[in-house]
C-alpha cells in the first residue's frame, strides 16, 4: 500500500493537542526538569532518507537511554556475539535503574537497556574503541547526515552530581568482573553518551540501519539481517524497560524510550520513526511519544503483527 505520511502525522499531532495529562519530566537529572511536557515532535523517516515531520521534530532534545539502542549496536559489530556473555536479553520487569536482580544474577544485567546492561555495552564498547561515546556521537553525525550534533555538557555534568544510582550499579557489576574499564571513567562515558542531544529528525534517520537490516545510510554493513533482527528483537522485548509489555500491546513496534522523552522505534523493511515528549509516566516513558506511537500503527496498519 502506497503511504502518505503527512496526512496521518498531522491528525496524530491535533490528537496529541487535546491530551490533557501528559506526565511530568524526569526530575532525578536536575538539568532535564525544567521540561516543557506540552512540548511534542514527531518524525517519520523513509528508507531512502525521506523524513517527514510534524510539530517539533527539528529541535534538539536530550537522547538519554535512546542511545543504548546506537552503543548497542556498535559493540555488537565489534564484538559479536562474545557480548552476550556479558549482558542477557530477557525483560526485566523492574525499572530501568534497578539493582535487584544483579546480585542474585551474578552482575550479568538482564538486558542491554537497562541502566546495568547500558553500562555494560558502554564499557565493552570504550575497551574495544577507548572512545566510547565519541564514536556514538560519530556514528549518529553520520547516520542523520548532522555534523551539529553534539554532548549537552551541562546535561552530563548534571547526572555525574547526582550519579550514585548508576554508580552503584557499575561498582557491584566491576565487583562480579563485569566491567573491564575504571567505574569513574565508565560513568563518564555513560553520561556522556546519554547527554548527546538530537532531533526526532535526526533520531529517525540514525534508526534506519535497523528497517534496513543492518546497512546503514552509506550502503555498507554494520550489522548482519540477523544482528540487526536481534537488537530488533529486544527492543520489542525490553525497551520500555518495565512497560515493554504495555508498549508492545499498544504500539507493536521494536522501541526505544529515554528519560529526555524521546522514543525511537522501526518498522523493519518500511521506515523508522522517533517522538519527542518531555512528560513521562511513571516508568519513565513519554506519555505523548507512546500515545502517538500507538495512534501511529493503529491508523497506518504499520507494525510487526
Ligand atoms: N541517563 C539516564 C540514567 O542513567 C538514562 C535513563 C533513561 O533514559 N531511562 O539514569
Amino acid at each position: 500500500m502506497l503511504l502518505t505520511f503527512e496526512p496521518v502525522l498531522a491528525r496524530i499531532a491535533e490528537e496529541i493537542e487535546g491530551l490533557t495529562d501528559r506526565g511530568l519530566p524526569a526530575d532525578y537529572i536536575p538539568a532535564l526538569a525544567g521540561a516543557d511536557p506540552a512540548r511534542f515532535g514527531m518524525a517519520v523517516a523513509e528508507l531512502d532518507g525521506t523524513v517527514y515531520g510534524v510539530g517539533e521534530w527539528r529541535q534538539p532534545f536530550s537522547t538519554q537511554s535512546v542511545t543504548k539502542v546506537f552503543s548497542l549496536a556498535l559493540a555488537l559489530a565489534r564484538k559479536g556475539d562474545a557480548l552476550w556473555d556479558h549482558v542477557g536479553r530477557e525483560p526485566s520487569g523492574n525499572p530501568f535503574n534497578s539493582l535487584v536482580q544483579l546480585e542474585y544474577e551474578n552482575g550479568i544485567p538482564r538486558n542491554p537497556f537497562i541502566n546495568a546492561g547500558a553500562l555494560v555495552v558502554t564499557d565493552q564498547l570504550h575497551r574495544i574503541t577507548g572512545d566510547a561515546s565519541g564514536v556514538t556521537l560519530d556514528f549518529l553525525r553520520a547516520e542523520s547526515g548532522n555534523r551539529d550534533l553534539v554532548i549537552d555538557r551541562e546535561v552530563a555534568e548534571s547526572e555525574t552530581a547526582h550519579g550514585d544510582r548508576n554508580a552503584a550499579l557499575a561498582y557491584f557489576m566491576a565487583s562480579c568482573d563485569n566491567i573491564a574499564n575504571p567505574v569513574p571513567t565508565l560513568l563518564r562515558e555513560y553520561f556522556r553518551q546519554c547527554a548527546i542531544r538530537a532531533s526526532c529528525a535526526d533520531l529517525a534517520l540514525a534508526t534506519a540501519f535497523l528497517a534496513r537490516h543492518g546497512l546503514r545510510a552509506d550502503g555498507s554493513r554494520l550489522l548482519t539481517s540477523s544482528q540487526a533482527k536481534q537488537i530488533n528483537a529486544v527492543m520489542l522485548t525490553c525497551g520500555a524497560y518495565d512497560a515493554a509489555g504495555d508498549f508492545a500491546h499498544r504500539v507493536g513496534l521494536p522501541g526505544k524510550s529515554g528519560v529526555g522523552g524521546g522514543i525511537i522505534a522501526v518498522v523493519p523493511g518500511r521506515c523508522t520513526l522517533c517522538v519527542w515528549g518531555p512528560g513521562l509516566d511513571a516508568r519513565g516513558n513519554s506519555v505523548a511519544g507512546v500515545t502517538a506511537l500507538d495512534r501511529f500503527t493503529t491508523l497506518t496498519g504499520l507494525s510487526v503483527f
